[in-house]
């Protein structure tokens, strides 16, 4: 059995409700859109009903509430339904739809076609189930589209923090030579692998391992990266900075995300102290994107 929590929210609480999630590792959530109504939005996250009694689901509402105060929002009441095994994985797929990013990739659910009006696109299949990085977030956008607009061809990439594995995907399929991965969370290393796999990729093309930086600079082999792609929260990149020199190889670009946008002079004057040049990209919904270079 499956607990479902519906909550509705506001679009700009939406993405620390999907982050504070993601943290607790709940990765079965979606938002659902009304289309005749665009500015309210559903959260949508998947329970296995045995993990879940009573009062730790009641912990978990107490958990997300102060969330919405930073805001200046209370949570609307959640709506719990129970979903037999059967319709869990129904309820949830039918919530993900083939995601076009930027001009040229197109994230696809694994078990969907593509779109005839999508025909021309870059496909990158996921099996959005089990770790961060449906390619929704902002951040995960952001990433995407910067890899877009200045391609990655024949590059060795390192993604640092590397979640479903998405940003890796789109690396390889924009032309870079070869992807090494790692991830702390062993969800994310196992997601990170099927989805390789589900778009045809040997285990060399995109290697995986778990791990932080120390893991990533071994499968490296003392060769740093032409390109570091790292979307963790922004303390995480702050504290993860000092390796950064290790694994991105002098001139080589690194891109970085999961920070609010207020959180960028911090952790661009951390940067500019260890030597990196850093320049802002871009931002979406609060979220922000850095280059560094040195
Ligand atoms: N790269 C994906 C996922 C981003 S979510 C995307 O852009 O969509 C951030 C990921 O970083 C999570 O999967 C989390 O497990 C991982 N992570 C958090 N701290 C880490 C650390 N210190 N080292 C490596 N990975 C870390």
């Amino acid at each position: 059995m499956w607990w479902r929590l519906s909550l509705p929210v506001e679009a700009e609480l939406e993405e620390s409700l999907l982050w504070k999630l993601n943290d607790l590792g709940l990765h079965r959530v979606a938002i659902q859109h009304a289309p005749e109504s665009p500015d309210q939005r559903t959260l949508l996250a998947w329970l296995p009903a045995h993990e879940w009694p009573e009062d730790q689901r009641i912990e978990l509402f107490s958990s997300l509430a102060p969330l919405a105060l930073t805001f200046g929002q209370t949570l609307a009441q959640p709506v719990w339904d129970e979903l037999a095994d059967e319709d869990w994985s129904r309820s949830w797929k039918q919530h993900w739809q083939p995601d076009p990013v930027g001009q040229m990739l197109l994230i696809l659910p694994a078990w969907l076609g593509v779109p005839e009006e999508h025909a021309q696109r870059l496909v990158l299949k996921m099996d959005p189930g089990s770790a961060f990085g449906t390619g929704s977030h902002p951040t995960t956008r952001l990433c995407l589209e910067a890899l877009e607009q200045q391609p990655p061809a024949t590059m060795r990439v390192a993604d640092l923090g590397c979640g479903s594995g998405v940003l890796g995907l789109a690396a390889i399929a924009l032309g870079a030579r070869k992807v090494l991965a790692v991830d702390t969370d062993s969800l994310a290393v196992s997601a990170t692998a099927d989805n390789a796999a589900l778009n045809g990729l040997s285990a060399d093309a995109l290697r995986v391992r778990q791990g932080s930086v120390e893991v990533l600079q071994n499968l490296l082999a003392q060769q740093p990266a032409d390109l570091l792609l790292c979307n963790i929260l922004a303390p995480v990149i702050e504290a993860l900075a000092p390796h950064f020199e290790a694994v991105l190889r002098p001139g080589g670009r690194g891109l970085l995300s999961g920070l609010l946008v207020e959180q960028a002079p911090r952790l661009t004057a951390v940067l500019e102290g260890l030597g990196w040049k850093v320049r802002p990209l871009a931002e979406q919904a609060r979220w922000g994107l850095l280059e560094i270079q040195r």
